[in-house]
C-alpha cells in the first residue's frame, strides 16, 4: 500500500517513517524542500534503491489546495506535521494556524482530489487536545480518558505563553478533523492518536542543540541533574511504540473513526534524573540491569489520572518498551550527541 506522510522530518515523523519501510509500505514523504530530502535519502538506501520511497515538496501547508497533488493515488495519509517549538513570535501565525490550516487542508484535498482512493487519515494529534488542567501534574483527583476535551480558547491562546497556544493548536487542529467529518461525511476514516510526551531515539536530522522540544526535557534535566518539580507526574509514551501505533491504526477496525491516547503509563522529573544518575554512574551495566521502572515510578508516586486502557485494546500486539529503556536510549543518544558537538 501506498502512503502520504507528513512531518518525516520531525522526531515523530521519522520514526514513523521507519516504521512504515519495516512493514513494508511505500512512501510519498511531503516536506518542506528539496533539501530537506537528502538526510532521509541517506538514511534510507534501500527504500530509495527499490523506489519505496518519493518526497513531494508542499512549501507551505497553510496555502489553500497544499495537498492538492500530494495526495493523488495513495491508500493512506499520515498527517504528523504541526509546529511544536516554543519559541515562537505570534501565536496565531506560529502555531494556532499551520495546525489547523495543515490538518483541514489536508482532508480538504483529499475530499477534491482523491476522495475514491484514500481509506484512512491517521492524525497525530496530542493528549494536550485532553487534558484541561493549567499545570501538566496529573494528580489523580480526575482521570483522563478518550472522553475528556482540553478548555482553552483560541482567544485565550493570542495573550498566553506559547505553552498554552501549542496545547490549543492541537486541540483546534482536532476540532477540526471532526468538525470535517461530521459535515463532511467523507469516504475515509479518521484515526486520531493523542500522545502525551513523547521520549525516545532520535532518527531525524539532529545535533546537541536541535534536540527536539520533548526530548530537550531529558537533556535538560541530564544536564542539571536539579528537580524542578518535585510532585511532577505525567504520561509518556516511547517514540517506537508511538510509530508503531500510527502504522498500525492503519486498516485497523478498532482504529476507524477513534481518538486514542497512546502511553503505557507515568513519568516524573524525579524518575527522570534517577535513571540520568544511575547512567551516568553505571553506563551500560545499568542499561542492561534489570528493570526498575516500577519501583522509580512508585517511590515518586507517579501513578494515577489516566485510563490508558482504550490504546490496549486497540493495539493488542503493542508491547511498549519499558520507561527506563526509553529514558535510557534517550540519554545515551544525547550524551553521544553533546560529545560530537
Ligand atoms: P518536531 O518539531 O520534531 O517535528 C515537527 C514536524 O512538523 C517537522 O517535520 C516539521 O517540518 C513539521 N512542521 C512543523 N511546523 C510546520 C509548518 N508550519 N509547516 C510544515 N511543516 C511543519 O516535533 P515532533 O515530531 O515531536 O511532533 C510531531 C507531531 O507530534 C506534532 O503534530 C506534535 O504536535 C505532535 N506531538 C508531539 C509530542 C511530543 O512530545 N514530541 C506529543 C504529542 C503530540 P520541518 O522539518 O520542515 O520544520
Amino acid at each position: 500500500p501506498k502512503v502520504l506522510l507528513t512531518g518525516s522530518t520531525g522526531f515523530i515523523g521519522a520514526a514513523v517513517l521507519r516504521e512504515l519501510f519495516d512493514k513494508d509500505y511505500t512512501v510519498r514523504a511531503a516536506i518542506r524542500s528539496e533539501s530537506k530530502s537528502e538526510y532521509i535519502k541517506a538514511k534510507h538506501p534501500e527504500a530509495v534503491a527499490n523506489g519505496q520511497l518519493s518526497f513531494i515538496i508542499v512549501p507551505d501547508i497553510t496555502a489553500p489546495g497544499a495537498f492538492d497533488e500530494a495526495v493523488k493515488g495513495v491508500d493512506y495519509v499520515l498527517h504528523v506535521a504541526s509546529p511544536f517549538v516554543m519559541n515562537v513570535e505570534d501565536n496565531e501565525k506560529d502555531l494556532l494556524i499551520p495546525a489547523r490550516e495543515g490538518t483541514l487542508g489536508v482532508l480538504r484535498s483529499i475530499q477534491t482530489n482523491a476522495k475514491d482512493t484514500v481509506k484512512q487519515v491517521v492524525i497525530t494529534a496530542s493528549f494536550a487536545s485532553v487534558f484541561d488542567e493549567p499545570v501538566y501534574n496529573l494528580t489523580g483527583d480526575k482521570v483522563y480518558d478518550e472522553s475528556v476535551w482540553c478548555k482553552n480558547t483560541w482567544e485565550e491562546a493570542l495573550v498566553n505563553p506559547p505553552g498554552y497556544a501549542y496545547a490549543t493548536s492541537k486541540l483546534v487542529a482536532e476540532k477540526a478533523a471532526w468538525d470535517f467529518a461530521e459535515s463532511e461525511k467523507p469516504n475515509f476514516t479518521i484515526t486520531v492518536l493523542n500522545p502525551p510526551f513523547v521520549f525516545g531515539p532520535m532518527y531525524q536530522d539532529v545535533t546537541a542543540s536541535t534536540i527536539n522540544t520533548s526530548n530537550k526535557i531529558i537533556q535538560d534535566l541530564n544536564k542539571s541533574l536539579e528537580n524542578p518539580d518535585p510532585t511532577h507526574n505525567f504520561i509518556e509514551v516511547d517514540v517506537r511504540d508511538l510509530a508503531y501505533a500510527h502504522v498500525a491504526a492503519l486498516g485497523n477496525p478498532k482504529a476507524q473513526n477513534q481518538r486514542i491516547i497512546v502511553s503505557p503509563g507515568h513519568f516524573s522529573y524525579g524518575s527522570i534524573i534517577e535513571i540520568c544518575k544511575k547512567f551516568k554512574a553505571e553506563g551500560e551495566t545499568y542499561a542492561k540491569g534489570p528493570d526498575d521502572s516500577a519501583e522509580l515510578l512508585k517511590k515518586e508516586n507517579a501513578i494515577g489520572g489516566a485510563n490508558l486502557s482504550k490504546v490496549k485494546d486497540v493495539f493488542p500486539d503493542l508491547k511498549f518498551h519499558c520507561y527506563k529503556d526509553t529514558i535510557v536510549d534517550t540519554v545515551r543518544q544525547i550524551t553521544e550527541l553533546e560529545a560530537a558537538a
